[in-house]
C-alpha cells in the first residue's frame, strides 16, 4: 500500500476551491502515480472557526473559509467510492492547544497532522527572520522543543515535515534529533516522510535519516502537494528510503484509528 497522506485542495489554478470537483483531479493524479489512498490536509488556520487561535497577521488574513464546507466535501467524496481520508494539517497552538483541540473534535478526521512552522513567531521556512536575530543552533533548538511539545501533547496522529527548520540547509545536530525522536517514541505519534523538502533549498527528504534511526515510530508518506499534478510526487525515493531505515510498512487511518498496511 501507498499513502500520500498530506496535500492541500486546490483547483486546477492553485486557488482554494473547497469542493469535490477539485477533489476528482487529486484522485486521478493518485490513480496514474500508483499511490492507493490520498488525504486531504488543508491548513487549519485557513478557517474562520480558528481565527481567534493565532497572533500572527499571515495565519488571520487567511482565516476566510469554513471548515464545514471543507469537511462536507471530503466527506461526500468518501461516499462516492474516492480513495480519500480527511485530515488536516494543524499548527501547534501553544497553551492554547487543548482549546483548539476541543473545536476540532466534532469533525470526522481519518488523520491530524502536528504541524510547526512558527517557533517564537517567526515563520521557520520564512527566512531570514529567526534565522537572522538567533544563532543556527539555537534556532534549531527552539524548533526541536516546540515540535517536541506538539507530539507530546497527544493531540495529533502523524507529525509533518518533522526536521523542517532544515529547509535552507542548517542541519541539527545527534542531539536534537536523539532529544526530537525521545517525544515522538514517547507519545507513539507516526513521522511522514516527505518529498516537499525536495523542491526546497536543502533538495532533501524530511526527515532525516537520523530521525528514523533514532525512532522506531511508523510512518506515512506525503507530498504536501498544493495542486494536484504534485500527488505523490517523488515517492519511489521515499518508499526506498522508509525501506532503508528498517520500514517495511506504511500507517494508514480511518476516524483517527491507527493500521499497519504492508509497504509497497
Ligand atoms: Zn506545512
Ligand atoms: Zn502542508
Amino acid at each position: 500500500m501507498i499513502v500520500d497522506y498530506h496535500m492541500h485542495l486546490r483547483n486546477e489554478r492553485c486557488g482554494i476551491d473547497h469542493t469535490v470537483g477539485a477533489v476528482e483531479p487529486f484522485v486521478e493524479r493518485a490513480r496514474e502515480r500508483g499511490v492507493d489512498e490520498i488525504g486531504f490536509t488543508e491548513h487549519v488556520y485557513y478557517f474562520e472557526q480558528t481565527r481567534s487561535f493565532w497572533p500572527w497577521p499571515y495565519y488571520i488574513e487567511r482565516c476566510h473559509f469554513d471548515l464545514d464546507t471543507y469537511v462536507d466535501a471530503v466527506v461526500e467524496a468518501k461516499r462516492r467510492g474516492m480513495p480519500v481520508k480527511l485530515g488536516l494539517e494543524v499548527d501547534w497552538a501553544g497553551e492554547r492547544a487543548d482549546e483548539l483541540a476541543e473545536v476540532l473534535a466534532p469533525y470526522p478526521w481519518d488523520f491530524l497532522l502536528g504541524s510547526v512552522h512558527m517557533v517564537d513567531d517567526h515563520a521557520i521556512d520564512n527566512g531570514p527572520g529567526l534565522w537572522a536575530e538567533l544563532p543556527e543552533d539555537e534556532v534549531w533548538q527552539r524548533y526541536v522543543e516546540t515540535l517536541s511539545a506538539a507530539a507530546r501533547s497527544g493531540h495529533f496522529d502523524v507529525l509533518s515535515h518533522p526536521d523542517l527548520a532544515k529547509i535552507y540547509g542548517v542541519r541539527g545536530s545527534d542531539e536534537q534529533y536523539r532529544e526530537l525522536a525521545d517525544a515522538v517514541d514517547e507519545s507513539g505519534v507516526a513521522l511522514e516522510i516527505s518529498t516537499a523538502g525536495l523542491r526546497k533549498p536543502v533538495a532533501e527528504l524530511y526527515p532525516d535519516a537520523r530521525l528514523l534511526q533514532l525512532s522506531s515510530a511508523p510512518v506515512t508518506f506525503a507530498s504536501d502537494a498544493h495542486e494536484p499534478v504534485l500527488v505523490g510526487e517523488d515517492f519511489e525515493g521515499a518508499v526506498a528510503f522508509a525501506r532503508a531505515n528498517g520500514r517495511d510498512t506504511v500507517s494508514v487511518f480511518d476516524g483517527r484509528v491507527r493500521r499497519q498496511e504492508p509497504l509497497g
